[in-house]
């Protein structure tokens, strides 16, 4: 009765959907999709026939009205995106908001995230990581965005789009300079899979080397910040260690 389903899709193996996802899509009243067309494709692979409407990605609010009237009639909603999960990277957030302010329940069906793909094969030991998701797509806002993000010691995850590959990648090692690893995840699941690791300053030379390495959809991971090594010495340190050098005998 009367909730609002927030629920993950495959990000492109069309089998990456849970059985719970697949139980709630066929369950419930309506569902909310930012592309209808690309939802009635996943549903037509499961034998799940839908009424869909458009979630609009930069107009979540034009839903409000829409959706709070359908769960005031006690009827349940589903919303979905392309790919993976709603709100990471993609509209849901306001919606899921405004309906929780009205007083209805919000129950998340998980599952896909292209973020936490990439890291399960990215080799990356360090437990902490930060999730940016895009960038700016020119590249002064970017580079500054990268600067701000250099000092962190947490491994850093961008999501990318094809046509601005080369650009960002040369922004990065601008910015880290040639010596951090890059780890690139490519078409997560699709049939050109391609996951990659090498240090910044190899990795504009892997992507111009083969075209094909520069389509589709990327995650990037960077590996976070050094901390500084313990042998070394702070400079005050240093001298107040020369100073007690002195004192011996
Ligand atoms: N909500 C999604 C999620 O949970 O991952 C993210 C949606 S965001 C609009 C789309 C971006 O996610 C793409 O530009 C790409 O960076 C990344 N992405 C989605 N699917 C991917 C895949 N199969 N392989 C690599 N990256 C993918």
């Amino acid at each position: 009765p009367a909730t609002l389903y927030v629920v993950a899709t495959p990000i492109g193996n069309l089998r990456d959907i849970t059985l719970r996802a697949l139980d709630v899509l066929a369950a419930v009243d309506v569902v909310a999709a930012e592309d209808t067309r690309t939802t009635k494709h996943l549903l037509a692979r499961y034998a799940i026939s839908k009424t869909l409407f458009a979630l609009h990605r930069h107009n979540e609010s034009a839903l409000f009205a829409k959706i709070a009237g359908l769960l005031s009639q006690g009827k349940t909603v589903a919303i979905v995106t392309d790919a993976g999960t709603p709100a990471i990277s993609d509209p849901g957030g306001l919606i899921v908001r405004f309906v929780r302010e009205q007083g209805f329940k919000v129950v998340p069906i998980p599952g896909c995230n292209a973020a936490a793909c990439a890291l399960s094969v990215a080799g990356i030991s360090n437990p902490h990581f930060l999730f940016y998701g895009f960038l700016p797509t020119s590249s002064g806002p970017r580079r500054r965005a990268l600067a701000n993000l250099k000092p962190h010691p947490y491994s850093l995850i961008f999501y990318e789009a094809p046509h601005r590959i080369l650009e960002c990648i040369g922004d990065m090692t601008e910015v880290f300079g040639r010596n951090r690893r890059i780890t690139f995840a490519r078409e997560l699941t699709k049939v050109f899979e391609t996951i990659h690791g090498c240090a910044l300053g190899e990795a504009l030379a892997w992507l111009e080397a083969d075209s094909d390495r520069r389509k589709g959809e990327f995650v990037l991971i960077l590996s976070g910040a050094e901390p500084p090594k313990e042998t070394e010495l702070s400079e005050q340190a240093r001298s107040t260690l020369q100073l007690l050098m002195h004192e011996l005998p």
